[in-house]
């Protein structure tokens, strides 16, 4: 496996390998890797020729300044586990080497069709503007066949999808795919995230509620309405100790609009367990 922090040499592996016809699989990560990752990467090696796993933590899509500060960064194990899982090349660019001084200062103008209006968008004003700028230079760079994203951020996923297939970016792309992978948990339910690592044994065990109260919510949805459910799932982990709902929203899993119906619907979470954000979701 190769580690690439240059454009030129990315640019370069991945023209070697379209000369030779071979079908790209590509992994978009912030470094920090687990088990959530890795089931991406085991996908993408398995159904691709070539496997380009990128490990950028991203600054542009970062509101919070001290986010960004604390985010995880590991790249030696990362380095290591992408060895073991059969990845052909890591992409692990600086800042410097992804945008110009402009293009880091400067929004990433975007029309998201309201789907950055919601959610994780109204409480990150802007994150999902980096995400799209990181993402689709990422496209144009690999040209990948496939692109790999978890179910974990289900709004970044729907907003990919969008940008991939229906947004006036769309021809850019050529016939890419993207490929959605299921949210991977621990044994005990807590969805597997980079920010685990900033919980402490106690927090970690507290965090246990938010997944815990998503499955029952699967019962609750058999005989309430979707207000009763959104009610009920907030209240109860807000009951707990150390926890802090900052939304909970059963929307469309399409148009991300509020829903009174659980057909095709989604409910999507974020708490606050200290002063980690945690993200989480689940299908009814
Ligand atoms: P991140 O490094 O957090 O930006 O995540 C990189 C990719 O891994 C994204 O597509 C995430 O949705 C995905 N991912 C992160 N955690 C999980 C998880 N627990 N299960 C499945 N996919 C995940």
């Amino acid at each position: 496996m190769q580690v690439l922090t240059t454009k030129e040499n990315l640019v370069r592996q991945v023209e070697a390998c379209l000369r030779q016809n071979k079908t790209i699989g590509l992994v978009p990560t912030m470094g920090a890797l687990h088990e959530g990752h890795a089931a991406l990467v085991r996908r993408s090696v398995s159904e691709n020729d070539v496997c380009v796993v990128s490990v950028f933590v991203n600054p542009t899509q970062f509101n919070n300044k001290e986010d960004l500060q604390k985010y995880p960064r590991t790249l030696e194990k990362d380095v290591e586990l992408l060895t073991q899982l059969g990845a052909h090349f890591v992409f692990a660019p600086s800042a410097e080497e992804m945008y110009s001084a402009e293009e880091m200062n400067t929004e990433f103008a975007f029309d998201f069709n309201g789907l950055d209006k919601v959610m994780e968008g109204k409480m990150r004003p802007g994150h999902f503007n980096g995400v799209v700028q990181v993402v689709s230079r990422l496209f144009e760079l690999v040209r990948p066949t496939r692109a790999y994203f978890g179910e974990k951020d289900f709004q970044q996923l729907a907003i990919i999808h969008h940008m991939v297939e229906r947004s006036s970016m769309k021809d850019n792309f050529g016939d890419l795919q993207i490929m959605d992978c299921p949210i991977v948990r621990e044994a005990s339910g807590l969805a597997l995230s980079s920010r685990n690592q900033r919980l402490s044994e106690e927090e970690k065990t507290i965090a246990l509620n938010i997944s815990k109260t998503l499955f029952a919510s699967l019962e609750w949805a058999k005989t309430a309405t979707v207000a009763e459910v959104e009610k009920r799932v907030i209240d109860t982990i807000n009951a707990v100790d150390g926890l802090e709902v900052e939304y909970y929203e059963i929307v469309d899993r399409t148009t991300l609009q509020p829903t009174t119906t659980f057909q095709n619907a989604i409910g999507c979470i974020t708490v606050y367990c200290g002063p980690v954000r945690l993200i989480d979701n689940i299908q009814y």
